[in-house]
């Protein structure tokens, strides 16, 4: 299928002024033309004609955290526990399809009981089953003990953590995930890796050219988890100005989920919840709000996750990520960027995805309205493709 979009806004990804008006070819599910004014030339004769105007070309949009084994909703993670593996990958490959109509062509799943997500992302890559193109972490990986749930690969020894790594990327996971922060009884954090076991889940990774996530709610973890050279700290709700100017100098990219906290608070009332546990929330968004600023600060890059699955939020949420980051600082080409070229590139697929560019994978979509007038526009998706193939 090849397709011609004529007269249509255009942003495309990398964060330049939106062009007003351009023609876009895509042949065999790849960008090949883009030009201003007149119709492209090609040998092609026949073209899918689309006529792009009042609407605006986006890349497809990328969501940084998510586990789709989860559905979200008030138990979150927890609601996971209790589901035979069958069962987790049906509603996973349900969550994945309900993302990408909402035009989130691609993915980082960072872990799912049983490593099941791997298989989510196969089966979306040879079309047996719609989705985001998937970057999958397979299981989440600690030692004691970040989180407390069952379905977690928990380790004690370098021995046994190069043999999980080894283990995952034998499997086929696209990135590694591990947990990097805990928290005492105290509420006083630590770091659970431990520099040697950092250093090493990196370098595995690395020689394998897998990217390393880690999930980092502290301070002194997330700070051990940059010197040793993760790629991505998830969460960072407790981020200061050293550790922030830390990740922008090394080029530690953030995924800040802030939605999280807000779904909670916005849910507080529905769901019953006790003054405590309202004050505990709030005390969450207020330390994510702080850290973030700290990293606009010192210059980190930001790409949008929402921990979709893994907290309350539901699938195919993006764009409310992004418009609460907007509300704690970035200007809406920022928040575009971190759900498109910045997301692919931590994702590890910018070569092909995440800007509108020739040669890229054609994974678009077409909005109407103005996105960086309104970023609510692009709730209002008129087309999704994916490489080349329409699929709303
Ligand atoms: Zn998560």
């Amino acid at each position: 299928m090849n397709l011609l979009i004529r007269n249509v806004r255009l942003i495309d990804g990398n964060g330049g002024d939106p062009i007003p008006s351009v023609n876009v070819v895509v042949e065999n599910g790849v960008i090949s033309w883009i030009g201003e004014g007149n119709v492209a030339p090609s040998t092609h004769p026949h073209y899918e004609d689309i006529n792009g105007e009042d609407l605006t070309l986006m890349p497809g949009t990328f969501d940084c955290h998510e586990h789709f084994a989860g559905d979200g909703g008030q138990n979150g993670v927890m609601a996971m526990n209790d589901d035979a593996p069958e069962v987790l990958l049906v509603k996973a490959a349900a969550n994945a399809k309900r993302a990408l109509m909402t035009g989130q062509t691609s993915a980082r799943d960072v872990g799912s009981p049983y490593g099941i997500s791997i298989t989510l992302a196969r089966q979306v890559a040879t079309g047996a089953i719609p989705g985001p193109r998937i970057t999958a972490a397979g299981q989440w990986i600690q030692r004691p003990t970040t989180w407390p749930y069952s379905m977690v690969h928990t380790i004690e020894t370098a021995e046994q953590m190069r043999q999980v790594v080894m283990s995952q990327i034998a499997q086929g996971a696209g990135l590694i995930k591990v947990g990097a922060t805990g928290v005492r009884e105290d509420g006083t954090d630590y770091a659970t890796l431990g520099p040697e076991i950092a250093g090493l889940v990196v370098n595995l990774a690395h020689v394998a050219g897998l990217k390393v996530a880690a999930h980092c709610t502290g301070f002194v973890g997330a700070t051990e988890a940059v010197e040793a050279g993760i790629d991505s700290i998830e969460h960072c709700t407790n981020i200061d100005a050293h550790t922030a100017g830390l990740m922008a100098e090394k080029g530690t990219v953030a995924v800040p989920t802030m939605s999280t906290w807000d779904y909670r608070l916005n849910a507080a009332v529905r769901w019953g919840l006790t003054k405590e546990e309202i004050d505990e929330s709030e005390a969450r968004r207020e330390a994510s709000r702080a850290s973030f600023r700290h990293m606009l600060d010192a210059g980190v890059k930001i790409a949008a996750g929402t921990d979709a699955g893994g907290s309350p939020v539901r699938h195919g949420t993006i764009v409310h990520e992004m418009e609460v980051m907007i509300e704690a600082g970035l200007t809406p080409m920022q928040a575009i960027m971190s759900a498109t070229s910045i997301a692919a590139d931590i994702t590890g697929t910018l070569e092909e995805t995440g800007t509108v560019e020739v040669g890229k994978l054609a994974d678009l979509i077409l909005v109407d309205g103005d996105p960086l007038s309104d970023l609510g526009a692009m709730r209002n998706v008129w087309a999704v493709y994916q490489g080349g193939r329409r699929i709303r």
